[in-house]
């Protein structure tokens, strides 16, 4: 899990490089380093810490000349985050330089054998075995880079985005995926390579998504040849046109990607049904669904595989869909799905759901579940990500771009596109009647403004977090539609500022951890209208008669939770089952405050990465 960069062409390479590792430093930030070729030598510089440090360093250690660089951001899997075990890694001839994103899991063995052949490692990183067994089969066979690299990978297991260059044949750079994104930028006469578009956005429209098992030599001046790995046959280009625009990745005047992204639910959500949803019509257009139905109307069960906040958002689904569809719903995290025995029948329906469409623990649930003959359908943010071409069919989110690490317009709109599932199914099974089904639709339009109302909470949120920033330990209850969010709502708490928090159904609260329960607990309860509304008033009663303290999060107008509550924040009202894209609001503003507050770096918490490429 990492960003890697590249770019060969007429322009100076490091200011594009340097720039599209900032961009892609979301995807991992341990460590960062960049390869140039200068016409005469190769110059690797690389350090522990950010993209910023590198920068730093590198301009004071090398010249940045030349117009062929690679550079990457690395999130470790192989070897402490050191500036030894950074990429850029160097053969041991001096001759290559690899980035790489993923992993080589017989990299043990491989290493072995090189090092009975006389090579030396100066890493523990597989990446630098996998370098030195390509120049190892380069100088054996006799062959260009393009071949060394393909017989090399052929003996790999693993996963991987390369790219790599030989300073004695500095007008190509050999790239190759398996199991981790790489696009192609294409422009006259230079290209770029990145693990996503953002990095060379400005400079070209033109984009190919390499395959999973593809590999490409991209020259300076000549047209770009694809070959699978396996088998060595060409492939034709795809060559797409991007829709995505720079500022879209920009942080937009605010302080945080986070911020930026909580403010932008509102568009989001009406992103999400854009299209979609013919409200007057009385109808929900999805091609994935429609394409399918017969697959949804007959499913025996839906089984939901995910992790972190898409499985929240699976969990609020699971309450959709057994309430509207009335089908049984299982909710699985995608790491034990796929490593325990799980029972799937043909006439199951898998939904996976995935921001990034690359995390590796729902694609390998993926690939279980149809190698079992279910139905697997994704939802998914990233257009083109590996899940979404992995799964039989899917629905985007159409969220934009999530740079913040902690998941905030993606938790929402996954939970929208699931509503608009789950509405369309109970509509196709005569569960919902014409007219219930219209006033969902219709309440679902006034979402965004709603949101933009829950948004108005923002100064009550800092003021609330401002009291409780210091706390060690935080409760989050909930019932029904809201215990997701209560989970969902410790989860950013301890994302981001490091708070231990735990989420609760609220009646579960006196079967243990009511135990916790003191004068420094802060407990924030989302106890709105409808949603067993008296049944958590009851709660709050208990945390108040055991001196927690409590943080209600509350319908516009609420009394008696405010009698009882030290704060609350008020979320207009909706109807019960679309509550949680209105609850999770003030949640979300609350853990940003609190993380601001302590200084904590909101955008790339510690040991996180946005997208989890790794098991
Ligand atoms: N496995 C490689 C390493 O540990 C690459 C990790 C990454 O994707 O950043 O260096």
């Amino acid at each position: 899990m990492c960003g890697i960069v590249g770019y060969i062409g007429y322009r100076e390479a490091y200011p594009i490089v340097l720039q599209g590792l900032q961009r892609l430093e979301y995807r991992g930030y341990d460590s960062a380093g960049i390869a140039l070729y200068d016409g005469s030598n190769l110059k690797v510089s690389k350090t522990k810490g950010k993209v910023e440090d590198l920068k730093n360093r590198l301009e004071s250690e090398i010249s940045t000349k030349g117009s062929i660089g690679i550079g990457h951001t690395r999130w470790a899997t192989h070897g402490v985050p050191n500036d030894i075990n950074s990429h850029p890694h160097v053969s041991n001839s001096g001759n290559l330089v690899i980035i790489h994103n993923g992993i080589i899991e017989n990299y043990d063995p491989l290493r072995q054998e090189l090092l009975n052949r006389g090579y030396t490692f100066s890493s523990d990183t597989d990446t630098e075995v996998l370098v030195n067994l390509i120049e190892d089969v380069k100088t054996k066979e006799n062959v260009k880079l393009g071949k060394a690299v393909q017989i090399a990978l052929n003996q790999t297991i693993g996963a991987y985005a390369i790219a790599v260059f030989d300073k004695t044949k500095p007008n190509e750079i050999v790239v190759a995926r398996l199991g981790s994104p790489l696009a192609i930028g294409v422009g006259e006469n230079e290209f770029f390579i990145a693990s996503d578009a953002t990095p060379f956005i400005e400079y070209t429209n033109n984009a190919i998504y390499l395959e999973d098992g593809e590999m490409a030599v991209v020259r300076n001046h000549k047209k770009l040849k694809i070959r699978k790995i396996k088998d060595d046959s060409l492939v034709d280009p795809y060559v797409q046109e991007l829709q995505l625009n720079l500022e879209q990745i920009e942080k937009g005047g605010y302080d945080h990607f986070m911020i930026k992204e909580i403010y932008e639910q509102p568009d989001a959500i009406t992103d999400t049904f854009r299209g979609r949803m013919k409200t007057k019509e009385g109808i929900i257009r999805m091609a994935g669904i429609d394409d399918n139905l017969d697959k949804f109307l007959n499913a025996r069960r839906i089984i939901i595989v995910a992790c972190g906040t898409s499985w929240h958002a699976g969990l609020v689904a699971e309450y959709i869909f057994e309430e509207f569809a009335r089908i049984p719903v299982e909710v699985e995290y995608a790491s034990e799905f796929r490593y325990r025995n799980p029972v799937i029948y043909e006439d199951d329906v898998v939904i996976a759901i995935s921001q990034s469409g690359e995390t590796a623990d729902t694609m390998a649930a993926i690939k279980l579940a149809k190698a079992q003959g279910a139905f697997v359908f994704g939802v998914c943010n990233v257009v083109g990500s590996s899940i979404s071409r992995e799964t039989h069919a899917g629905a985007y989110t159409h969220a934009g771009p999530e740079i913040g690490v902690a998941s905030t317009k993606a938790f929402t709109t996954q939970i929208t596109v699931l509503t608009l599932i789950a509405l369309k199914l109970a509509k196709h099974k005569g569960k919902l009647s014409a007219s219930e089904f219209r006033t969902y639709l219709q309440e679902l339009e006034r979402i965004p403004g709603k949101v933009k109302k829950a948004l108005e909470s923002n100064e009550q949120a800092a003021i609330v977090a401002k009291e409780y920033k210091d706390a060690t330990n935080a409760l989050y209850l909930g019932r029904g539609y809201n215990f997701p969010v209560a989970l969902e709502g410790a989860l950013k708490l301890k994302e981001i500022s490091y708070i231990h928090a735990e989420g609760y159904p609220a009646a579960e609260m006196k079967h243990g951890p009511i135990a916790l329960i003191d004068e420094q607990m802060p407990v924030f309860v989302i106890a709105t209208k409808k949603g067993h509304y008296e049944k958590v008033v009851s709660n709050v009663e208990e945390i108040k008669a055991r001196s927690g303290k409590i943080i209600g999060i509350v319908t516009e107008g609420d009394v008696e939770v405010r009698k009882l509550a030290d704060h609350v924040i008020e979320i207009p009202e909706t109807l019960e089952p679309l509550t949680p894209l209105l609850s999770t609001i003030p949640l979300q503003l609350l853990s940003y405050h609190i993380a601001v507050m302590l200084e904590k770096n909101v955008d790339q918490p510690r040991n996180l990465a946005k997208s989890v490429t790794v098991e």
